[in-house]
């Protein structure tokens, strides 16, 4: 589904990236995982369209996609969550659901601007997939609470709902389950899975918990200083022996 190859990105003298390249298969919950500072968010940002490479390229089903902005890979169903901003935190959470669609109005809305008619029928269906989206994630009860009162974990919810109210194809997802505690981690992991497996959503995600990765991710791609060192399943990596002098050679 995603190809990058020979990928760098330079900061000055750090090769943040450094000659990467690697697949992420249709269909699985990819894991990236590496110490701290071996390239994995640059590496998220320049496949999302946040950060130009330096070098090499990248492909979403055969196609090159290096250089497109977020908003044009976001067409093509690519889809990196960001924190909740700012402005949204006093917006209610069908609210900050809602506003998803209205970010990114599709020609269907645009072009009939005019026909007032269509155009609450659009909100109609749109308040219904939030409403849909807000109780598969089990945060029904919250519908009304503003996003700033919400934990750690119900904004995470939050965040995973906007993604799912334009139905991805594929979703990259960084340290979703950083801080949050171990009852709202079960249902952001099952709700991945299932998004996984019952609506086809391919994940890459940036994890530092290696049981949550362990539930979740196959394969897992570990990075360190910038390049790959290997892939595999979780035990096949835990006991990699490159793997763990690169930890235990940073931390
Ligand atoms: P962490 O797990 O700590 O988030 P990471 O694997 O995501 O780390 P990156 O954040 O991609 O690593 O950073 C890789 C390297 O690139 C680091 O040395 C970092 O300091 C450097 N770096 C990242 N972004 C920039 C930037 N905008 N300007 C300069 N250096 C940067």
């Amino acid at each position: 589904m995603i190809s990058v190859q020979n990928l760098s990105k330079h900061f000055g003298g750090i090769h943040a990236v450094d000659n990467v390249s690697l697949t992420i298969e249709e269909g699985t919950i990819t894991g990236l995982i590496g110490p701290n500072g071996a390239g994995k968010t640059t590496l998220f940002n320049i496949v999302a369209g946040v950060h130009k490479p330096t070098s090499g390229s990248v492909f979403l089903n055969g196609e090159d996609v290096t250089g497109l902005e977020p908003h044009e890979l976001f067409a093509k169903g690519m889809l990196r969550t960001f924190q909740i901003a700012h402005e949204f935190s006093s917006l209610t959470v069908l609210e900050n659901l809602m506003m998803v669609p209205a970010d990114q109005p599709g020609e269907d809305l645009r072009n009939s601007w005019f026909n007032f008619r269509h155009v609450l029928e659009v909100e109609r269906q749109v308040y219904e997939k939030a409403r849909e989206v807000a109780d598969f994630l089990e945060i029904s009860h919250l519908e009304n609470e503003v996003a700033g009162n919400l934990s750690g974990g119900q904004k995470k919810l939050l965040e995973l709902g906007r993604t799912m109210m334009v139905d991805p194809k594929i979703v990259f997802l960084d340290e979703v389950g950083a801080g949050v505690n171990r009852t709202l981690l079960q249902t952001i992991g099952t709700s991945i899975q299932r998004l996984n497996q019952e609506r086809g959503y391919t994940f890459c995600m940036i994890e530092h918990d290696m049981d949550f990765i362990g539930r979740l991710c196959d394969p897992v791609i570990v990075m360190a200083e910038g390049r790959v060192l290997t892939q595999g399943t979780v035990e096949e990596v835990k006991n990699n022996e490159e793997v763990i002098e690169a930890y235990l050679g940073v931390g």
